[in-house]
C-alpha cells in the first residue's frame, strides 16, 4: 500500500482549454509520478467552482480557441490573485497557448475583443489575420523541446520579462523576436502544443521536480527509461516545417 499523499495537479478548463493533443500532458505528469510511485490526483478547475489551491502542486491550462478563451476569462481573472501567489512561491505551471496568453497581460483577438488576462507573465497578445502553424523546435535550458504551434495570437514580452527559449524552427511568440514562450519562476508559457511533455521528458521532470521540492525537499528525480520519448522527440525534430 503507498502511504503517500498525492501530487495534486489543477487542470485549468478542461472543457474549454484542451485543443491538439494538450491533454496528452496530464497523461504524462501522471505517468513519470506513478512510475515512481507518487500517487496523483488531477483535479479540473471548472467554471464558478470552488478551488482548494493550497492543496496543489503542480497547474496546468492547455490551448483554446478564441471563443473558449473569452468563455473562461472572467472565472480565471477572479482567481488571478489565487494563483499569482501560488506562482510567487515557486510552484511548477505550464500553460499551453491560450492559456499561456491568459497568464500575461491579455489577448486582443483578431477581430477586436480583448481578453484579460492575470498578469503572471510580462507579455501582451495581440491577434494577427496571419496564423502562425506548424512544427516548431526551440531551444531552452531544459533541452531542445520540439511541439506544434497553431495560432493567431502574436506575443510581445516586456524588458525583462524572460522567454521559455530561442525559436530553432517556426514561429514562437511571433515571427521576427525569435523568442518562444515565457519563464517566470516555476510558471512557464509555450505555444507548443502536440502535447508538449511525453516528447520532451526532460521538461515534464523538472515541472515533477519543482513540485517534490516543493512539497518535501526532495534533490533529484530516479531516471527513467526514456528511450521511447527521446526517438519519438528525434523524429518530430527532423519533420518539416
Ligand atoms: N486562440 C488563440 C490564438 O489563436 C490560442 C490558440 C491556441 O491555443 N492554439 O492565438
Amino acid at each position: 500500500m503507498n502511504a503517500r499523499k498525492p501530487i495534486v495537479i489543477a487542470h485549468l478548463y478542461p472543457r474549454e482549454m484542451n485543443i491538439y493533443g494538450d491533454l496528452g500532458n496530464i497523461i504524462a505528469l501522471t505517468k513519470r509520478l506513478q512510475w515512481r510511485g507518487y500517487p496523483v490526483e488531477v483535479r479540473p478547475v471548472e467554471i464558478g467552482q470552488p478551488f482548494d489551491w493550497d492543496a496543489v502542486d503542480i497547474v496546468f491550462g492547455g490551448g483554446g480557441q478564441d471563443a473558449g478563451q473569452y468563455h473562461i476569462s472572467d472565472d480565471l481573472v477572479g482567481r488571478g490573485t489565487e494563483l499569482r501567489a501560488l506562482a510567487a512561491d515557486g510552484a511548477p505551471m505550464l500553460t499551453i497557448c491560450g492559456t499561456y496568453q491568459l497568464f500575461g497581460r491579455g489577448f486582443t483577438t483578431v477581430d477586436g475583443r480583448e481578453i484579460p488576462g492575470i498578469d503572471i507573465f510580462r507579455a501582451s497578445t495581440i491577434g494577427s489575420s496571419v496564423r502562425m502553424i506548424g512544427n516548431i523546435v526551440i531551444d531552452t535550458t531544459f533541452g531542445r523541446l520540439v511541439g506544434f504551434e497553431n495560432h493567431s495570437g502574436q506575443t510581445i514580452l516586456e524588458p525583462g520579462q524572460a522567454p521559455l527559449g530561442r525559436v530553432r524552427k517556426g514561429a514562437g511568440n511571433n515571427p521576427t523576436s525569435g523568442q518562444e514562450g515565457a519563464i517566470t519562476q516555476a510558471a512557464i508559457g509555450t505555444y507548443l502544443h502536440g502535447p508538449i511533455l511525453p516528447k520532451n521528458p526532460a521538461l515534464a521532470d523538472h515541472l515533477i521536480l519543482t513540485a517534490l521540492k516543493r512539497r518535501n525537499g526532495m534533490a533529484e528525480l530516479p531516471p527513467l527509461n526514456d528511450r521511447l520519448e527521446l526517438a519519438a522527440a528525434k523524429v518530430a525534430i527532423g519533420r518539416p516545417r
